[in-house]
Order: structure tokens, then C-alpha cells, then sequence
């Protein structure tokens, strides 16, 4: 069947009999997962991916494209990879952009299903749909960008490539996988492609799939593209996401020393606005993109040197920054250039050095070196996470599972939700958001529910749940769910004045379909209740849904009025789950796990 926008079928590999096998995919299926998150969600229930560990052969890896991938809309050249997450051991999706997305559409599937484990360490080359294994030759134990340039240098410049570093051959429990200089960062993907024996996965092809109204998708994509670099955006053209660590600061919102306060005297230090004054900056774009919200930064503070530069992301800023104490802008960016490197995630990264600092000034952790505000003790321990040794051993766990060992009530004070690392985001500060966390299917996630957003809105107090937060919190994830599974950045969202009905005009003209956007926000529902329906066939437990035992029994040392409240929190997550149509306490309806397993 052929479909527009579609190539109607994906491409499942085992890796261990080296067998490719392409199954259809149906209208009725892309119509209602779409592509990317959804898409890769409701393949991992196929595979019933849930029932295993994930790092066993028989965890599926799924790399899933989007109809929008090579359309000149703005933002679109973005795929998701999903798989069970080895941090959470619950549903992880993680995006990231770029040529590998477009190439990896272009080589003639809508998505990728890796199960078992290649004899031996390799690289997976899909050349136009043909696939094979190479033995890897030289490439382990190199970072994320040196493998990149050796496999091309190797292969070809038209070839894409997606790879982890040392962490994911380690099988750090939050590796990433990275394509140029963009990483599938959260939930551990890395670990999962390490555990496959796979280094990296090389694409190419010439498979572009054609659109149903090609002349108007044209010049909507014109459009979009001018509104796209309008007020909206410009926080992010201008300074990028680090341009939050001033105003989250004043707002006590920027985690600080482990959670233990929400502001940091050092903040302006780190601040875009201080290094843009001494560091040679520039500023780079995803394909296919026309805003550019990605900043660079000079490692070194000399003007005149032309030397190594780094990109900074608000949450490297936070979890490498303040999160540890640290207040040398050098230190972070030189932090952010190791992770990078060797394939981690910065936010569970600085999460769980930030957790582990905390047991050393509590006398629980006999690590003497590992102090808050010592930058040489961050570096040292990023190299031991990714090598795995000594006390990196433990922190390549991730802070839940290393209060498990540490003990002593320390999981009340350790990072996260579900084992994912909190983000930049103080709960206390951020109510709304904080109901986000404890209910999100990743776990704490600033991407998978916007729910700051409402904090920062009129609609709501901040420093207080109100009974309004749960059907606000939903709306938020659910447009969340709906940009990760078109795919479009999120950094878009701002520019749409009503955004599912915009959605719905650019499907119809991809497609075909007469979708409306009524059936779009269903759609995004369904695809957060996919979710759910993986984690409850992973184990999960309505007691997951909540937050580190710090948030309701302390006040921010620097705002003491603020705690959350553990009962209207509880109270709130029952409305949640009512909204959702699932049970009050958190399981799906009969009716929406049979209309789920019939898909
Ligand atoms: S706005 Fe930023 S993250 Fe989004 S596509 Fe453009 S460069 Fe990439």
C-alpha cells in the first residue's frame, strides 16, 4: 500500500541471526501513533518489549522517524529512539535531530526494530533498505563525535551516523546515543545499544517519500518559517536555553547543591549574558531548522583563540553547575565537553555526582574527595562514571539505585522520579511541573510535560498545587506527546495560535487525510495512555507516581515557605488519573487497554 508521507512499513532486524524482516504498517496505525514517540511506543508493545529486562538480547530498540522528516517544514529532521529505559525500567523515549533523521527515512522505512545481540561489537550499515553488520575496527572506546568522523572518514560523507561513546559501551544506566553533536539524551538509549554490541548505526539513502499536496505544503512551510523566527523565539535565537539560569534563579526555581537550596550566589557567573562577554560564541542549527536555538561557547576565556567550543544547554548549565556547587563557568563548559564525549546524559550525570556530594556532607558516603564546589572533583568523577570504576561503578547506577546501596533513608533526598534525575526545575518552586514529575511515564521530565509553562502563567500560584494543576498538567502532555510523535522542536510551540489545528492542516497536506483536530488531541491521549499501558506491563505501581521525600518534609533553605504538600499532591494525581479516564488510582480502563491491544 503506498501512503504519502509514509513509506508503510517498518524494518525489524535481529541482530543476533542477522535476519531483516518488513512488516506493513497500516493506515489505521499511522494515523493514530503517527510517527516518532507514538509510533516507537506502539511498537514496543508489539514486541512486548515491556516483559524484559533492557539490556537483555530480547529488548527491542526502536528508532522511529516521522512523516514530517524531509518536508521543508522548520524543526522537522528530528527522530526518536524508544525503548524500556535500564534507568527506570519503564517507558523511555528520547529525541534528537539532525541528518540522521532524514537519511534514516530516506533509506526506506518509518522505523527501526532492533532485538538480540550482534556476536560482536559492530556497526549496523543500512545502505537504501539493504542492511548489514561490520565488525568494529579501531572505533571502541572512542567518543560520540571521533567515531562519527572515523566512520565517515571511512565510509563516506553521505553516510549518517548515530553512535555512543565509552558510557553506552559500559553500559552506564543513562548513556545517550549522539548524532552530530545532538543526543537521544535521557533514560539510558546508549546503555540499551551498548548491551546490542552495537557502536553505531551508519544510514543512507534515496528513498524520499512524496507528500499529498506538495504546492501548498510549500508555502505553508514558507510561512511557518518566517512566523518561526518571530517574537517568540527569540529567547532562543538570542541567548538560547541557558538564558533561564537568571530568571529561574530569582525565582528560587534553580536547583541548587543537590535540592537543598533554589538559587545560586554564583548564578550570574554561568549565565549566557557573562560568558557571551569574554568567550568567543557562536551559534549552530539542527538540519532543516531557521531558528537555531544551539549557543557555543569557547572553552577557553580568550577572545583571541580559535580553540574547542561547546555547546551549553540550559540543563548542562544547572546539573553540571549549581546542581554540584559549581561556580567556575570553565569547569561547567569543560564538564559538558566530557559528557558529550564520552555519551551521557547531563542531568543524570550531574544528578547523581550532586546526590552522591550530598552523602559526603551528610557522613554517608566515605568519599572524601567528592565535595560540592570542586571542579576537579566533577571532572574526576564524570571519567570514573564512564570508565566504570571506583566509586563510578556506583554512580553509572543512577541516584536511585545508588541510595539503595548507600542506605540509610538516603533515597529521601536522592534526584529523582522512577529513577529518572530530576531537571532544572525546583518542584517546590514549580508546582504544576512538580505534578508533572510524578506522574510522567519517563519519570521526571521537563519534555514530556511542559507543566512549567502553566507555572509561569497566570493561570495558577506557583508555590502552590491548586485543584485547576491536573487538568492543566494534562494539557501540556498531551501536546507534548502530539509534537514528539509529528516530530516538531518544541521551541516551535510558542508560534502556533492554536496548535492541533495547525497540526491537523499540515497532516492533511502531508497525507492526505482528512484528520480534524479534535481527532489529534484524542490521538495525543491515546498515545500517553500507550504509555502507561507499557509501564503497567513493566510492573509499575501507583506508589511510583510521587516525589523524593525532600520535597514535602523541607523548605528550600533560601525560601521557607515553600514545601509541597504530600496530600494535595495525592489528591490532585487521583483528579489526573480521573481526567485521564483511568482509575483513580492510576490503571487504565478495560475498555482503554482492549481498544489499546487492538491496535
Ligand atoms: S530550535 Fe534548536 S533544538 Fe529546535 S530544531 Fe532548531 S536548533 Fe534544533
Amino acid at each position: 500500500m503506498s501512503h504519502f508521507g509514509y513509506h508503510g512499513h517498518y524494518l525489524r532486524i535481529d541482530l543476533e541471526t542477522e535476519q531483516v524482516t518488513r512488516v506493513s504498517l497500516g493506515t489505521e496505525v499511522l494515523r493514530r501513533y503517527l510517527g516518532g514517540s507514538g509510533l516507537g511506543t506502539h511498537l514496543l508493545l508489539r514486541e512486548n518489549a515491556a516483559i524484559h529486562d533492557s539490556l537483555a538480547p530480547e529488548a527491542a530498540l526502536v528508532f522511529a522517524f516521522s512523516p514530517l522528516v524531509g518536508s521543508p517544514l522548520t524543526t522537522s529532521a528530528k527522530f526518536a529512539v524508544v525503548s524500556k529505559s535500564p534507568l527506570t525500567d519503564r517507558i523511555n523515549d528520547s529525541l534528537a535531530s539532525s541528518g540522521f533523521a532524514m537519511a534514516g527515512k530516506q533509506s526506506g522505512c518509518d522505523a527501526l526494530v532492533l532485538v538480540g545481540r550482534a556476536r560482536q561489537n559492530s556497526v549496523l550499515l543500512l545502505d537504501d533498505g539493504r542492511f548489514e553488520l561490520l565488525p568494529v575496527q579501531g572505533l571502541a572506546g572512542q567518543g560520540t563525535q571521533q567515531t562519527e568522523r572515523m566512520l565517515q572518514k571511512q565510509l563516506g560523507n553521505d553516510w549518517q551516523i548515530a553512535s555512543i561513546g565509552p558510557a553506552g559501551e559500559n553500559l552506564v544506566r543513562y548513556a545517550t546515543i549522539s548524532h552530530a553533536g545532538r543526543h537521544a539524551g535521557r533514560g539510558g538509549a546508549g546503555a540499551v545499544m551498548g548491551a546490542k554490541n552495537l557502536k553505531a548505526i551508519a544510514v543512507r539513502g534515496s528513498q524520499r517519500v512524496t507528500w499529498a499536496d506538495g504546492d501548498r505544503l510549500n508555502a505553508y512551510a514558507k510561512d511557518l518559517a518566517l512566523r518561526s523566527v518571530g517574537p517568540e523565539t527569540a529567547k532562543y535565537r538570542e541567548l538560547g536555553t541557558a538564558s533561564n539560569v537568571l530568571a529561574f534563579n530569582r525565582l528560587h526555581a534553580l536547583p541548587t547543591r543537590n535540592f537543598q537550596q533554589g538559587s545560586f550566589a554564583a548564578a550570574d557567573q554561568l549565565a549566557p549574558e557573562t560568558l557571551a562577554v569574554n568567550r568567543v560564541t557562536d551559534r549552530s542549527y539542527c538540519s532543516a531548522c531557521t531558528i537555531g536555538c544551539e549557543h557555543r561557547y569557547s572553552l577557553e576565556e580568550d577572545p583571541a583563540t580559535d580553540g574547542e567550543s561547546v555547546r551549553l544547554e540550559y540543563e548542562n548549565v544547572f546539573a553540571l553547575g549549581p546542581l554540584c556547587g559549581i561556580e567556575d563557568a570553565h569547569a561547567v563548559l569543560k564538564a559538558s565537553q566530557m559528557c558529550d564525549q564520552y555519551g551521557l546524559d547531563t542531568v543524570s550525570t550531574g544528578g547523581t555526582i550532586a546526590f552522591a556530594m550530598e552523602c559526603v556532607q551528610r557522613g554517608l558516603l566515605d568519599v572524601s574527595w567528592l565535595k560540592f564546589g570542586d571542579s576537579e572533583a566533577l571532572w574526576r568523577a564524570i571519567d570514573l562514571i564512564a570508565e566504570r570504576r571506583e566509586i563510578g561503578d556506583q554512580l553509572a547506577e543512577g541516584s536511585r539505585r545508588m541510595a539503595g546501596w548507600v542506605g540509610q533513608d538516603s533515597l529521601a533526598f536522592a534526584p529523582q522520579v522512577k529513577g529518572l534525575e530530576i531537571p532544572g526545575y525546583e518542584p517546590r518552586a514549580l508546582q504544576t511541573m512538580a505534578l508533572g514529575f510524578a506522574v510522567g511515564t519517563r519519570g521526571a521530565d521537563h519534555n514530556r510535560s511542559g507543566a512549567y509553562e502553566v507555572d509561569f502563567s497566570e493561570r495558577v500560584d506557583r508555590r502552590n498545587l491548586q485543584n485547576e494543576s491536573a487538568a492543566l498538567a494534562i494539557e501540556t502532555e498531551d501536546k507534548a506527546a502530539l509534537m514528539d510523535s509529528l516530530i516538531l522542536c518544541k521551541f516551535l510551540r510558542g508560534v502556533f495560535q492554536d496548535f492541533y489545528q495547525e497540526a491537523a492542516h499540515i497532516l492533511q497536506l502531508i497525507t492526505g487525510w482528512d484528520v480534524t483536530s479534535s481527532e489529534l488531541k484524542s490521538n495525543a491521549a491515546h498515545i500517553v495512555s500507550a504509555k502507561k499501558l507499557f509501564n503497567i506491563r513493566a510492573g509499575w505501581h501507583p506508589k511510583e507516581d510521587t516525589l523524593p521525600a525532600r520535597f514535602f518534609d523541607e523548605s528550600l533553605d533560601d525560601d521557607r515557605q515553600t514545601k509541597i504538600s504530600r496530600s494535595k499532591l495525592d489528591e490532585l494525581i487521583e483528579s489526573y488519573n480521573q481526567l485521564r479516564g483511568w482509575t483513580q488510582d492510576g490503571y487504565l480502563s478495560s475498555q482503554q487497554e482492549r481498544e489499546l491491544e487492538c491496535d
